[in-house]
């Protein structure tokens, strides 16, 4: 190319704020900010200047290249038959969750009160929500996840004293995160006590002493041991004489039929333990949080912790748990509950759909789990859409992303977690993915 034609397209290259002045950038401006789109503007006539694009196309490249949102993070479409699946942000909040958020996002009442001008419990109404849902709890506090609720349990009961555990219940939640790690992180020596597979009322008898801070009792909720197996039981711990701390985990906050393995708040209650702590995220299926339930003088003394206040969690988690608690069922359970005849009539009508635009899919069977480490028992029957493996990739990467799973070389799109109004979106990316994948 001579110089002076790189001069002339130079020449064409559209100045910066003739560019910005497109109607397009102009809407990315007011949701991404300006700096975000000026640096794809320049990229864009960077690229012209090298004979990338046409002179004509910066703005569209700019536009192109800009994200839909200011944030990295992408909703997916969760057909992977794991309802709360730990890497796709455990529960979806409910619609009446989503619309709380929104409604906190802004200036809010959250510690204030509008009838008196004064100052207000930071929470009560959320508070109130958990108190009513547990009637077994004199108390509650709400800290920002399952393992903070520990950590301040342990930092409050516990600190440079012991914390009576079963050798069986030491576990590994995921990703490395490990109960005894973080226990010990917290300045309290563990007692282990009992075996991996057994352990006695008297193991825990011998145990116990001036040293003890409590005795925890903590649920192994990812896995299942099995055959020559012995426990104690919350009601037998509670005659002790020292605080019992029940860790249940999913944060169930009654027993659930369709669980029936799955301990709850309440029960533990009942049952004499002294605090019980959960997760907000698994099968309460709200946002992430970690409930404190129990005794009034025990629950007072975490919330008056000073490591109370690094735990604590802001006016958005505040207004979706309420939303959780008082409003309709959450999709977690419409997950949960969602019928296999309703699920198999979705999928067969998902491979007709793409079967008429020549695309070879099947309707199987399939087993959806409650995952998020909880529940590992329990198999919920279910129907997939099953696919060629190579559209995996190009799923994943559509707009939305589809998230399936890769079973037996094939790849499985299970409708338990997705919901109905999102079938139409499936089928349209399945096809978008095979034109891309050219099959
Ligand atoms: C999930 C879980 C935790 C950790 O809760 P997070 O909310 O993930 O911090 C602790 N204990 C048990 C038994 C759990 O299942």
């Amino acid at each position: 190319m001579s110089t002076n034609q790189r001069r002339d397209r130079r020449r064409d290259i559209p100045r910066t704020d003739a560019v910005l002045s497109d109607p397009r950038l102009i809407a990315a401006a007011s949701a991404l900010g300006r700096a975000a789109v000026k640096s794809a503007v320049s990229e864009a006539q960077r690229r012209a200047r090298l004979g990338e694009l046409p002179p004509d196309a910066v703005a569209d490249a700019a536009a192109a290249a800009l994200p839909r949102r200011a944030t990295t993070l992408t909703p997916v479409i969760n057909a992977t038959g794991v309802v709360l699946h730990t890497n796709l942000g455990r529960a979806p909040l409910s619609a009446a969750a989503t619309d709380a958020l929104l409604a906190a996002a802004g200036h809010t009442d959250v510690e204030f009160d509008l009838a008196t001008g004064q100052r207000a419990r930071r929470g009560r109404g959320m508070l109130d929500a958990l108190a009513a849902a547990v009637p077994a709890a004199e108390a509650v506090h709400v800290v920002n996840n399952g393992a903070a609720a520990l950590a301040l349990a342990a930092t409050a009961l516990a600190a440079g004293r012991e914390i009576v555990v079963s050798r069986g219940e030491l576990i590994e939640i995921g990703d490395g995160f490990r109960l005894p790690d973080l226990l010990q992180s917290t300045g309290g020596r563990l007692r282990e006590v009992g075996t991996t597979n057994r352990t006695a009322l008297r193991d825990y008898e011998a145990a116990i002493g001036a040293e003890t801070g409590f005795v925890l009792k903590v649920h192994p909720s990812n896995f299942v041991v099995r055959g020559f197996t012995a426990g104690v039981a919350t009601q037998e711990l509670a005659g002790l004489g020292v605080p019992v701390v029940v860790d249940i985990g999913s944060g169930l906050l009654a027993p659930e039929p369709l669980l029936p393995d799955e301990p709850d708040a309440s029960t533990a209650l009942d049952d004499g333990a002294t605090l019980v702590t959960a997760s907000g995220d698994k099968l309460l299926g709200g946002p992430q949080a970690g409930l404190i339930l129990g005794r009034a003088d025990v629950v007072e003394r975490l919330r008056r912790h000073p490591l109370a206040r690094a735990l604590r969690v802001d006016k958005l988690t505040l207004a979706a748990l309420e939303a959780t608690l008082r409003g309709p069922e959450s999709p977690t359970w419409g997950a949960l509950r969602r019928d296999a005849h309703e699920i198999r009539s979705r999928v067969e009508r998902l491979r007709e759909a793409l079967g008429e635009q020549g695309i070879t899919a099947e309707a199987v069977e399939s087993t959806s789990v409650v995952g998020g480490g909880g529940a590992p028992d329990v198999e919920l029957p279910s129907w997939a859409v099953a696919l060629d493996p190579t559209l995996t990739d190009p799923l994943r990467s559509h707009d939305p992303p589809v998230v399936g799973r890769v079973e037996r070389g094939r790849l499985l799109l299970d409708l338990r977690c997705v919901s109905p109004e999102q079938d139409d979106t499936i089928r349209s990316a399945v096809v978008a993915a095979t034109t891309r994948s050219g099959r």
